[in-house]
């Protein structure tokens, strides 16, 4: 790769000093009736969570075997359910570093249902949905409204709905190519902080991550149809390796292609030690 572009060496360099500064630090808050309340009405009201993993688990803390857990943070707080049985090591470190970055004034409200359900590819041929693929959602402009429901890439979908909330959607543009445009800088961002903003750690890390998200969009055009923004998987795939290219980052020449089909992995990124560590 050549020397990086100014807007990378800014982003390598804050992501440098952020995790340079002393680590979040996060207090247990015992959780309130309100607490409680928000979470339903969230489960309630999701139009998103098609397969209703939130519920899952709402469910079960409802039945005794989920757990819930607030703490707080000075960029704001969270509040994380998983089933007893299988205790979530929640990345409160890496999860404090996402808000230090993104935090402008608003505190930041984040929900987490630690659903362990994976993403898999459907059938081959079949449509991919956001029911294969989605993993959180938030509002535009709403720190408040962060809500994510598994606990596979976790820190990247954080990242994602952060730019959501922070304001950061282009204007006058189409659903898909605004979802093309956040996931392709949460990725970025992902893997600056995987390299904690050092140079050629980011190299090395972005090298891997581009192919395997060319790979895989190979993968999804070839073998399930996946070709413009009208299918829905577009946009999280596909369509970032254009927004990659539009900001002078290197793609892979050569592109092996995935083969999986059904029960495949549709994880987006590659696991990123220490950073996507969210199960
Ligand atoms: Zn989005």
């Amino acid at each position: 790769m050549p020397n990086h572009a100014p807007w990378l060496c800014h982003l390598l360099e804050t992501v440098k000093s952020t995790v340079k500064s002393p680590p979040v630090a996060w207090i247990h808050d015992p959780y309130s009736v309100s607490d409680v309340d928000y979470v339903k009405e969230c489960v309630e009201s999701c139009k998103f969570d098609t397969e209703e993993l939130q519920k899952e688990l709402y469910d079960g803390f409802k039945a005794g075997t989920v757990a819930l857990e607030k703490k707080a943070c000075p960029y704001g707080s969270v509040l994380v359910l998983y089933e007893k049985s299988t205790p979530w090591a929640f990345p409160y470190a890496a999860v404090g570093r996402v808000l230090q970055l993104f935090y402008r004034g608003t505190p930041f409200r984040l929900l987490f249902f630690g659903s362990q359900r994976r993403r898999l590819l459907p059938l081959q041929g079949e449509l991919v949905e956001a029911r294969h693929i989605n993993g959180g959602y938030t509002y535009p402009c709403n720190p408040q409204s962060i809500v994510i429901y598994r606990r596979e890439e976790v820190v990247r979908v954080l990242i994602h709905e952060c730019y959501h909330a922070s304001c950061s959607d282009p204007k006058n543009m189409d659903i898909p190519y605004v979802e093309a445009d956040t996931e392709a800088w949460a990725e970025i961002v992902l893997c600056a902080l995987g390299a904690r903003g050092r140079e050629d750690n980011f190299r090395r890390l972005w090298k891997a991550q581009s192919s395997y998200a060319a790979s895989q969009a190979a993968q999804l055009s070839n073998l399930y149809n996946v070709k413009g923004p009208g299918d829905y998987s577009w946009r999280y795939t596909i369509g970032k390796l254009g927004v990659w290219s539009r900001l002078g980052l290197t793609l892979p020449v050569r592109v092996r292609v995935f083969r999986g089909g059904e029960g495949a992995s549709l994880r987006l990124t590659l696991e990123m030690h220490g950073v996507e560590d969210a199960a």
